[in-house]
């Protein structure tokens, strides 16, 4: 009897020593949780995890989401099946034709692997792969054996049963989330900070989103593709947090008080408060921006020393040294691309300076800012702000 079954490749987590029972642990954990109504368990057995339990017609929905956890760096549908060579034969055969149409081949090169657990079972290793191979040129012309550099590899491994499976398929890599304590990231509806959060994740940080709108300059729309981008990326973390903070009385006593060259940096500064203001209620430990050098006015070196002054914490920017197209492709492949294009006026977009400083100089920016009531402002935009959990859409 055939049970279908995913096995899952884990990778960095290796490396960690003493530390490997944890991080194996919260693997496990963070699969459990990206496969939330797939009715399915994670399993441990000799070292390797997999995923069985599922229905059939969910095989395909498993397998993206085991491949989108953090941490796993390929996963390989798989079959388990009877310790009998007729048995193995036809799973080799189906598992092999079928990577070969996920990787859109129509001919190619492959070897069979074999390993035993149960040394029971006869014949040995090479025998297996040995008969295996020669059932599957049997039943396949468009396949040829090429021991050195296989395109695809036919695993089997005799066990409790026999598991088959061909080559791993790629996964997201990275390290289990929460891993790496946890950081907040300034969400717009641009293309840029949705891959800065994905970026931070698979470094293994627990992720909370904060966005800034300004109605009724902004409108419904632009929350909603933020909340958009926070579902995107809830398939890959698990449910975000994502504070929605109202900024309009800032941004309008900004734009009445202060030099209009030094609007943005100081916007910036203040969005970066509000922020610090919540990451200490809330006991996160660094911010994360969307922000590439040189890029635009606001994301010169000088305007981006400006904006950290303000923090006593960490803020990462893991774009900061990648160009527009590198940061695009990225966003295409975690598929939040789509979603950020979409029109939607931005907070920022609504009161920009005609000519931004390039150069903004700490003592200026200062200055300028004692015109404001910074520190009721603060205190009401986190007073006023709205939680609301996303999780990924079902
Ligand atoms: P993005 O594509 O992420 O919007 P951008 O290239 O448009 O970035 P800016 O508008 O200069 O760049 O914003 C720089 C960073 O400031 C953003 O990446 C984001 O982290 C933060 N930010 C900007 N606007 C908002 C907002 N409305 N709410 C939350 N964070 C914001
Ligand atoms: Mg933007």
């Amino acid at each position: 009897m055939e049970q279908r079954m995913v096995l899952v490749k884990y990778g960095e987590i290796h490396l960690k020593g003493l530390n490997r029972p944890y991080f194996k642990r919260l693997l496990r954990q963070r699969l459990q949780n990206n496969l939330e109504g797939m009715h399915c368990q994670v399993l441990e057995m000799q070292g390797r995890v997999f995923v069985s339990g599922f229905e059939a017609d969910r095989e395909t929905e498993v397998v993206k989401r085991c491949a989108n956890t953090f941490g796993v760096v390929g996963v390989s549908p798989a079959a388990r099946v009877d310790k009998t060579m007729d048995a193995i034969a036809e799973a080799a055969v189906a598992e092999l034709k079928d990577a070969m149409a996920h990787r859109g081949l129509a001919a190619c090169t492959f070897k069979v692997r074999a390993r035993r657990e149960d040394k029971t079972f006869e014949p040995n290793s090479q025998g297996i792969a040995r008969e295996i191979g020669g059932r599957i040129l049997q039943a396949m012309d468009n396949v040829k054996v090429d021991v050195h550099t296989p395109q695809i590899t036919v695993q089997v491994e005799i066990r409790d049963g026999a598991y088959v499976y061909a080559s791993a398929r790629e996964a997201v890599g990275g390290m289990p989330i929460g891993t790496s304590g946890r950081g907040m990231v300034m969400l717009s509806g641009g293309i840029d900070s949705p891959v800065a959060a994905y970026t931070m994740a698979k470094r293994g940080m627990t992720i909370t989103a904060m966005h800034f709108m300004s109605p009724p300059y902004t409108g419904q729309a632009a929350q909603q593709k933020v909340e958009d981008l926070t579902r995107r990326l809830a398939e890959y973390c698990g449910p975000i947090r994502l504070h929605l903070v109202r900024f309009t009385e800032f941004q309008e006593q900004i734009y009445e008080k202060c030099k209009h060259e030094l609007l943005t940096v100081i916007m910036r500064r203040c969005m970066m408060r509000i922020a610090l203001a919540v990451a200490q209620r809330d006991g996160e430990q660094a911010l994360i921006t969307g922000e590439s050098l040189g890029q635009v006015a606001s994301q010169t070196i000088e305007a981006i020393c400006t904006t950290d002054a303000v923090s006593d914490r960490p803020v990462f920017r893991p774009l900061i040294g990648m160009d527009k197209t590198e940061i695009i492709d990225i966003a295409r492949k975690i598929g939040t691309f789509d979603i950020s294009i979409r029109p939607g006026e931005d907070c920022c977009t609504v009161f920009v300076p005609k000519h931004p400083s390039t150069k903004p100089t700490l003592a200026v920016v200062e200055a300028e800012e004692q015109n404001l009531e910074m520190d009721r402002l603060v205190q009401e935009a986190v007073e006023s702000m709205e939680t609301v959990v996303i999780k990924r859409a079902q």
